[in-house]
Order: C-alpha cells, then sequence, then structure tokens
C-alpha cells in the first residue's frame, strides 16, 4: 500500500492521455511520464535511498523536476523541494536540517555544492532545466517497472520548507494523508476534471505549484501547460489550450497591465484562482471587468495546504478568501488567551483537519507553541470571519502594529491608500518610536506614470480613520521588496525604516 504513489501516479499507468504539455510543443503522456518516474526510482533505490530517508532538490522546474518527485512518492523518500535562488550557504543549512541522504541540483552549481554536500555526509546528482543530468543519464539504463514501497497514510511524504517571509524558512514534516486528503477536497471543490488543462507557470518547489496545482491535476488525471516560469507572451500565446489558471496575485496584475489579455482570450477559460498573498480588491473587480470571471481567492499556507476557499458556484467575494473547505475546521480566537471569538472579530485564525501537518522538523519547542495538543494548528495570520462565513485575513500577527497600546491592522490603513488615485499598492508598517512604543509609516508605490500626492493621502486618511491610525510618515518607494513567491516582506521594510523616529 502507498496511497498517495497510488492515487496520483499509479492511477495512470498506461494511459496515452496527455499529460505535460512543454514549452517547446513536446507532449508527455501521463505513461511516458510514468515511465520516466519509475526509472528515476531505480535511481534512487541504486543510490542507496530507502523508504524514509531524505532526497532534497535545488532544481529547475522541469518534467524531470516533476519525475523526480514522484519517484520519491514511489521509492518511499521524503521529498525535500528547495527554492532554486537559495545559496549554497542556505542550501548548506538545509541539508544539514533535514539529514538528505541524496541532493539533486543543476550541473552549473555541482562544482561548488560538492564538497559541502559530501561534507555533510550526502552524494549528490545532476538534474539541468533541460531535463539532462547525471540523474537522466542513470535512469536510461533502468528498467520500466519498480515495487512501490509499502508507506502507510501517516508516513511522511514530504518535507517542505516555508517561505521565509517572517523569518528563518521552517521544514513542515507533511504526511501522505496531508497532500492527499487536500487534494481530494481541492478536486471536487473546484470541479476539476481529466479534461482539464491548467495552466502552470508557478514554481514546484512550493506548496501552491507543487501540491495545490500539481497534485490536484495528478488526482483529476487532467493537464498542465508546464511553463518554467512566469512569461507574459507565453501565457498569452498558449491560454488558448487552458481551462483553467493558478497564479500568485502579481501574475493577474501582469496580465491586465497587458491589452492582449481580454475577454476574447479568457471566454473558454472555466476558472482563474489566486493564492499565496492577498488579491487586492481592485485587481478582482478590473478582472471581472476585463474578462467577465471572477477570480477565485483561497487561503493556504505551507503546513497545511489550503485552509479556505471562495465557492465555485456561490458569490466570490473580494477581499476575502472565501469558506474553511469542506474537512477543514477554522476558529478565530484571541491570540492572548486562546479562547473563541465571536464573528466579527479580529483574532488570530486557527485550522484543524486532515491537511494539518505533523510539526516543525526538529524544531519540537516551536511545534508545540503553534501546535496545540487538540490539533488546532494556530496560523500566524490574523482575521475575521463574517455571519456568512466568509473568511478574510487582515494580516500576520508578527505585522501587527501596537501603537501607544493601541491594536493597528495595517491592512485597514493599505486598504484606504491604495484606494487613493495614483497609488498602485502600499505596506503600512510599525516602526520604533520612543512615545508610542510603535508608531505607523507607509510606503507607497505610485502607478504607471503617476504620482501620488502625500498631502492628499494623509488628509483621506484622516477622512477615514481613527487619529491613532493616521501614518505618521509616508514614503514613496519604486517597488515593495518581496520574495520569489510574491509576497512583502515587511521584515526587510521595518529592518529599514526602524530609525525614521529615532
Ligand atoms: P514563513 O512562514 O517562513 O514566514 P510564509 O508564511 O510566507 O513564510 P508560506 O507557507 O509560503 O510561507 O505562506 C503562507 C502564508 O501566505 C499564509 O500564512 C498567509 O499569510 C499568506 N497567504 C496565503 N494565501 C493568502 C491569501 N489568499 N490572502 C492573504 N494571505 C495569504
Ligand atoms: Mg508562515
Amino acid at each position: 500500500m502507498n496511497p498517495l504513489y497510488d492515487r496520483l501516479f499509479g492511477a495512470h499507468e498506461g494511459k496515452s492521455t496527455p499529460f505535460l504539455l512543454l514549452p517547446s510543443g513536446r507532449v508527455l503522456t501521463h505513461d511516458d511520464f510514468l515511465r520516466m518516474a519509475v526509472r528515476f526510482a531505480h535511481v534512487l533505490s541504486d543510490a542507496g535511498l530507502r523508504p524514509g530517508d531524505r532526497l532534497a532538490a535545488q532544481v529547475e522546474k522541469s518534467a524531470q523536476a516533476l519525475a523526480l518527485y514522484a519517484a520519491c512518492v514511489q521509492a518511499g523518500v521524503v521529498f525535500l523541494p528547495l527554492n532554486t535562488a537559495y545559496t549554497r550557504d542556505e542550501l548548506a543549512y538545509f541539508i544539514e536540517n533535514s539529514g538528505a541522504r541524496l541532493v539533486v541540483a543543476d550541473n552549473a552549481k555541482e562544482a561548488d555544492l560538492r564538497p559541502m554536500v559530501e561534507g555533510l555526509d550526502a552524494r549528490m546528482l545532476t538534474l539541468n532545466g533541460d531535463g539532462t543530468g547525471s540523474l537522466p543519464e542513470a535512469a536510461d539504463r533502468q528498467a520500466e517497472t519498480f515495487p512501490t514501497a509499502e508507506r502507510s497514510a501517516d508516513d511522511l511524504a514530504a518535507f517542505l520548507y516555508t517561505s521565509g517571509t517572517t523569518g528563518r524558512s521552517k521544514g513542515a514534516m507533511l504526511t501522505q494523508a496531508n497532500l492527499l486528503s487536500n487534494a481530494e477536497t481541492l478536486v471536487e471543490y473546484w470541479r476539476y476534471t481529466p479534461d482539464d488543462v491548467l495552466m502552470h507557470a508557478l514554481p514546484i518547489f512550493h506548496t501552491h505549484g507543487l501540491f495545490v496545482a500539481s497534485n490536484v491535476t495528478l488526482l483529476a488525471g487532467g493537464a498542465m501547460i508546464f511553463l518554467p516560469k512566469f512569461d507574459l507572451d507565453t501565457i498569452i500565446a498558449r491560454l488558448p489550450e487552458a481551462t483553467t489558471m493558478m497564479g500568485v496575485p502579481t501574475f493577474y496584475t501582469r496580465l491586465l497591465d497587458d491589452d492582449r489579455f481580454n475577454r476574447d482570450l479568457t471566454q473558454h477559460m472555466r476558472l482563474f484562482i489566486s493564492g499565496s498573498a492577498p488579491l487586492l480588491a481592485e485587481t478582482h473587480i478590473r478582472f471581472e471587468e476585463r474578462t467577465g470571471h471572477r477570480i477565485l481567492e483561497r487561503y493556504g499556507m505551507t503546513e497545511t495546504n489550503m485552509n479556505t476557499s471562495n465557492p465555485y458556484e456561490g458569490e466570490r467575494r473580494a477581499g476575502t478568501v472565501g469558506f474553511p473547505l469542506p474537512g477543514v475546521e477554522l476558529k478565530v480566537t484571541d491570540p492572548d488567551t486562546g479562547a473563541e471569538l465571536p464573528r466579527g472579530e479580529v483574532g488570530q485564525i486557527e485550522v484543524r483537519g486532515p491537511n494539518v501537518f505533523k510539526g516543525y522538523w526538529q524544531m519540537p519547542e516551536k511545534t508545540a507553541a503553534e501546535l496545540r495538543a487538540d490539533g488546532f494548528f494556530i496560523t500566524g495570520d490574523l482575521g475575521v470571519q463574517d455571519d456568512e462565513g466568509y473568511v478574510t485575513i487582515v494580516g500576520r500577527n508578527k505585522d501587527l502594529i501596537i501603537s501607544g497600546g493601541y491594536n493597528i491592522y495595517p491592512k485597514e490603513i493599505e486598504l484606504v491608500l491604495d484606494d487613493q488615485p495614483g497609488v498602485m499598492e502600499s505596506a503600512v508598517i510599525g516602526v520604533p518610536h520612543k512615545d508610542f512604543g510603535e508608531t505607523v509609516l507607509a510606503v507607497v508605490v505610485a502607478g504607471a506614470g503617476s504620482a501620488p500626492d502625500l498631502d492628499q493621502l494623509q488628509s483621506a486618511c484622516a477622512k477615514q480613520l481613527a487619529r491613532f491610525k493616521h501614518p505618521r510618515k509616508i514614503v514613496l518607494v519604486d517597488a515593495l521588496p518581496r520574495n520569489t513567491m510574491g509576497k512583502v516582506q515587511k521584515n526587510l521594510l521595518r529592518d529599514e525604516y526602524q530609525n525614521a523616529f529615532a
């Protein structure tokens, strides 16, 4: 038994249906893909990996990279995909921290990485973005059947490191059941079928591109247009082949900035999904005006996969992340006492369900602090649930500003600023202040070809917000710092402006 392998991969053995539509125009069928994965599984086994061992992969997105994930599942190896932007030193942390026995990386990095990898008692194989390397070479000589490793639903399938938006990335231990239960829920909730073709331009080292996008497609038996990165021209050229798309909010704002992205181009599409970072209500509205489609926004995280989603058929409400998914319990609690708050009050979001991870790898204290004994996980996000059940995220607990004893939710101020003429987006942070402890500073990005009037921004805040929430300072910048997942890194902004009132 190996439920994840059987359901996502084994179920498609021998099928000549299209699975990966590659940038070159080449199409890999389910069977082509599985035969490659099986040969990869032999290579892992020959390299001495046994069920429960860890494999770390820092590779460009390719069909082969996805086959490596499948091979790990089949061989019972815990898959640990790593952001391609990580440096050697960062990689060393992940390899040492995870105890990975095999590291797969690009040829170009081999000379730099090998001494470090071998110094950590791991072996190394290469896999390049074009599908070549010592791993696929070794796979060429392998048989096309492999005895699938026995695994139970409770066994670990992956260590997925969090994005590191708020601090050092943590390794979330995810079981087969965590991944499978969420994929099952999403296939049903979003109505995925074997006829779907997903526009996939997300990275596959993150939960969004790997577990949401790929697992959903695999479970449904559909296909993906599998692009190495977001490239506007390619997406526009290939959208006619797709039925659905998943993206981070910046994908959608970039598409909207191009006139070719219009009603004609998108008319045949069934669904656009957004997540990983807040989608501005304004983007949601512009998108509908332009295309007639309402983007479906959902909310999740590395530790839990997806928690909430706007409905497929009901109202997809801009600025909200929808309802708790079937099987996921969600409550909003008082951060100090942990007591559940009534609907309509802002507090910390906690979730429980088969999707919630086992804990952080080798971080028992952090695990104990965030994962309650009764199974509720304290997400670190603050939010509110309305009477109808719609959940709105107001920001991260760590980004909450406490000024003169008052709690200030940055999002409330950002919404006012974003609404003003000439403003594209904003980030509001708390910075040290000798009288108030912290005070409000707003970082604003101008819209294309416009320059917001700072006095006007101040007076808009004065009109709409209580005095203690008014930004004490507004700075104009060209762009907000973002990590590879498109998330605004407020910790970097806090560092930069820490002396603004010193
Ligand atoms: P780290 O935990 O290392 O600081 P991270 O939390 O950014 O990084 P991820 O697990 O990739 O790492 O991201 C999950 C977070 O992304 C959520 O906790 C939430 O803050 C944010 N997020 C995801 N989807 C949405 C959404 N639709 N709206 C607002 N925020 C979202
Ligand atoms: Mg997090």
